[in-house]
This record gives C-alpha cells, structure tokens and sequence, in this order.
C-alpha cells in the first residue's frame, strides 16, 4: 500500500493541486493520511477540504481547523493567524465546518500514531528541537510517529539508553527506511514552507518496502499571493510563501 501524508496545507489549493498531480505522476496512492492546519493562512479553504475529502483520507485536527470553527480561543494565534482564521470562519459552509469539527486530536494507524502539534499536545506544541522530540517518545505506544505544526521537514530518532535523540532534515527525494528504531516524522507543509525551501513538501510511505521518501513540488507562488493581495490578507503571509519562511 502506497499512502500520501501530508500537513499543514494551509488553505494553498495551487500547492495542494501541484503535489495531487505529483502523487499521481509517481503512480497514485491508496490513502491519503493529512496531519491538520488543512485551512487558515491562504485564500482556498473550502475547495481544499473538498480536495482533501475526494481521497481515502485519514485526518486529524490542527489549530487553525479548531481556531476558525471556535472550538478553540482565537485570542492565542498571532495577530495575522487571528485575522484569516477568522476569514476563513465566514468563507466556508456549515458541513465543511462540521468536518473540521469531527476531526480527532490523535488517531492511530498500525504502527502510526499521527498527531498535529505533538503526541504530548496536539493542538498547540512544537516539535523544533531534539529535546523536545525526546520527551514526546514518551507519550505514545506505536513504533512511530508523524506531525507537522511546525512547517520543517524532520525525523527525529529514539537511542534507547540514551539521553537525547538524534535528527535529520531531510530534502528532496531523501529516502527514509523503517526499522526496528522508533521515529518522530514531519512531511514538512504544503502551503507554507518554512525551511528555506518554498517548494511544497509531502511525503509517500511504501509499506511495502518499509520507506517514507520525501518530495518537495514547486507550484505557482505568484498565483496564490496574487489571490491573498485581492483579499487584502496580511502582506507578510503572502511575501513568506516566496522564501518558504
Ligand atoms: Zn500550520
């Protein structure tokens, strides 16, 4: 079985579109496992859950999904966060709004436990450092685990006996095999990069050969900005999307 996991979409349906078309042109896929924040930030919301949900799709809630439906308080998002979570509240139907509010916190998916943030806090902690990732080990019984929240493509590894985990940052087309080694994995973000590298980031799981590889897909920036400059959307979220910061 072939599965896509993705994160952090970000309401960008140019990026979205751009990596459907890459996942394809690599022979499709059976699943299509989503990690939250699929709204908030950019200007398709509704059209990019309905993307979303014409795939076999597995997805758990981030806080931009939780934030634009009220479920959780607007006034602990940054101020250009708080401006489009609250434009996406008003821009999307009552059963989009009823998805997100299904959406779990966590779900486990054989040897996944797939969370946004973390699988201490799923709605809000970041995963930036090695010791952050290492007390996260701690807090779920699959061998291995995928997040996104923070927008940077990472793979932290458990060293049993040790007192720290290593990671590495993976890039394009780096191949990752799944052993016995307890993992914590973030495909990165489609919508807005924030590893230097503006390109969308996803990445496959073969469970068959036991590999998750990396892909990072370029897509029209100037398109999308174009669209968040007509909304009249904070100027600093359309200029990011060219530098992947
Ligand atoms: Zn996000």
């Amino acid at each position: 079985m072939r599965y896509a996991i993705l994160s952090d979409i970000h309401s960008n349906l140019t990026a979205f579109q751009s990596v459907i078309q890459d996942i394809d042109s690599r022979g499709g896929i059976d699943e299509l496992w989503c990690l939250g924040d699929t709204i908030g930030y950019g200007p398709d919301p509704g059209s990019c859950i309905d993307l979303l949900r014409q795939y076999n799709t597995v997805c758990v809630a981030g806080n931009h999904d939780l934030g634009s439906i009220g479920k959780i308080d607007i006034a602990d998002f940054n101020s250009d966060a708080a401006v489009t979570c609250r434009w996406t509240g008003n821009n999307i139907t009552q059963e989009q709004k009823e998805f997100l509010a299904n959406l779990p916190l966590t779900i486990q998916k054989g040897q996944f436990t797939l969370a946004h943030g973390s699988p201490r806090e799923p709605v809000w902690e970041y995963l930036l450092t090695a010791n952050r990732a290492y007390v996260s080990f701690g807090y779920f019984d699959t061998t291995y685990c995928l997040v996104g929240h923070s927008h940077v493509p990472v793979v932290f590894k458990y060293k049993e006996g040790e007192s720290n985990c290593s990671f590495s940052e993976p890039i394009s087309e780096a191949v990752v095999h799944l052993g016995t080694e307890r993992l914590i994995i973030n495909p990165g973000s489609v919508g807005q990069p924030r590893d230097g590298d503006p390109r969308a980031s996803y990445i496959i799981y073969n469970s068959a050969e036991s590999t998750i590889t990396y892909h990072r897909v370029p897509y029209d920036i100037s398109a999308v900005q174009k669209k968040m400059v007509d909304l009249r959307f904070p100027s600093m979220l359309a200029a990011r999307l060219t530098y992947g910061w």
